[in-house]
């Protein structure tokens, strides 16, 4: 089987893995790359027979819409679902690509290949993991995964009854130089935020990752523990609806102490969207909080938020300091990058007097420590890193590490 890592060898993100034998060629994920520096890939030049997506994250999906049409696209049904009303909400056209979708732990073919999709515990939802037989090979791509959010029994089962024979492991190592101690686990960032918002006397902003599902589970019964409403606007209250596909311990907006705020530019897309949305406007008219209810009680409230809705803090920044309460990775305040808009607003509260700005995150990547048990698990012939800056570092951690670059051709 021939390997091409096309990107992602050196970096987080941009992902693009390519495995060919003689009739058949795959791509594992197709990502934006997070850096501006990244080597570009030219993506019309690219001809894979089918392309599998590990999860909706920009970083593995987001270069799609650069494919021929005719190209078949796996991914996950629910992550289809989730980068779908991103697009419709932003107003952008859904993508035109031939989407399939795959179940965890059910093996499929793609011409010479046979693909097995491991559902993992990542700060997406629908994340998976690929094994991947062909010639006689197995080869198994990590996707992006750790073993400290809700579903870590995924990360434990996959240790503790571990594929066999792996001939080659595509390792994630986002956490080879970061560290993840200050909150290990999901309860840490729900403890913190609890402690922010129990005696505010404004309102709270959690800044996150709205497909970050465990973070609104944080949030929400910190929230409760502390009789505070969250309020969450119509994309995250859209991707709630969905997660009912797969989950009934989700909060969503018919749970008590949730309300969702719409925006006007929101609604505006529900209602050109009926199509899309069904009857979803219609039943979240009975959740909705307004701007004057918001301000009336604003301690009341905790307010879920993405990075760009920094104008709505605004709104509340007065006499009384509004916390906000930074729930993603820090990096992204020190990136100047297009990509994260409201970056530099957000950056700007850590020293703003009005503000009372709060770090509370644990990370979407597994530690150092859990990627030793896991590699030590799976014991590949050949382990090959990816979604990392510190590939050179592999070596002191890991077994039969072989570091190719991007660009490199090689024969398994
Ligand atoms: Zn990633």
């Amino acid at each position: 089987m021939n390997v091409l890592i096309h990107r992602g060898a050196s970096e987080i993100g941009g992902t693009c893995i390519q495995l060919s034998t003689e009739n058949t060629t795959l791509l594992l994920d197709l990502g934006l790359p997070l850096s501006n520096e990244s080597n570009s890939i030219d993506v019309s030049n690219l001809k894979p027979d089918a392309v599998l997506i590990s999860h909706p994250h920009q970083d593995h999906f987001g270069l799609i819409d650069l494919l021929a049409p005719d190209i078949p696209v796996y991914i996950g049904e629910l992550g289809k679902r989730l980068i779908d009303a991103t697009r419709v909400l932003l107003g952008k056209e859904l993508h035109s690509n031939d989407f399939h979708h795959f179940q965890s732990w059910q093996p499929f073919r793609l011409g010479d290949f046979t693909v097995t999709p491991y559902l993992v515990d990542h700060s997406a939802v629908d994340a998976y993991g690929f094994l991947i037989e062909a010639d006689g090979k197995r080869i198994f791509y990590s996707g992006d995964f750790r073993a400290h959010g809700r579903k870590a029994k995924l990360f434990d089962s996959m240790v503790g009854k571990p594929l066999k024979d792996i001939d080659l492991l595509f390792l994630e190592g986002t956490m080879i130089q970061r560290d993840n101690s200050e909150f290990p686990n999901e309860s840490d960032v729900e403890k913190k935020i609890f402690e922010t918002i129990r005696h505010q006397e404004n309102i709270s902003f959690l800044i996150f990752s709205s497909q970050n599902i465990d973070r609104v589970v944080s949030a929400y019964r910190a929230c409760l523990h502390a009789r505070k409403t969250l309020v969450i606007d119509i994309y995250t209250a859209w991707v709630l609806e969905q997660l009912k596909l797969v989950s009934d311990s989700t909060p969503n907006m018919e749970w008590d102490l949730v309300r969702v705020y719409s925006s006007h530019g929101h609604d505006e897309k529900l209602k050109e969207h009926p199509d899309f949305f069904g009857d979803f406007r219609k039943r979240v008219y009975k959740y909705r909080v307004t701007k004057e209810e918001l301000t009336a009680s604003s301690a009341d409230f905790l307010y879920l938020g993405k990075m760009s809705s920094f104008k709505i803090i605004d709104l509340y920044r007065g006499a009384k300091p509004v916390n906000v309460i930074y729930s993603q990775w820090l990096g992204y305040l020190a990136v100047s990058n297009d990509n994260f808009y409201g970056a530099e607003a957000m950056a700007s509260y850590r020293s703003d007097p009005q503000v009372h700005f709060v770090y509370a995150h644990t990370s979407g990547h597994a530690t150092v420590e859990d990627l030793k048990a896991y590699a030590k698990a799976m014991n590949p012939k050949m382990l090959v890193p990816v979604h990392t800056e510190h590939g050179a570092l592999f070596a002191q951690n890991f077994q039969n590490v072989t570091q190719i670059t991007d660009g490199e051709r090689f024969l398994l």
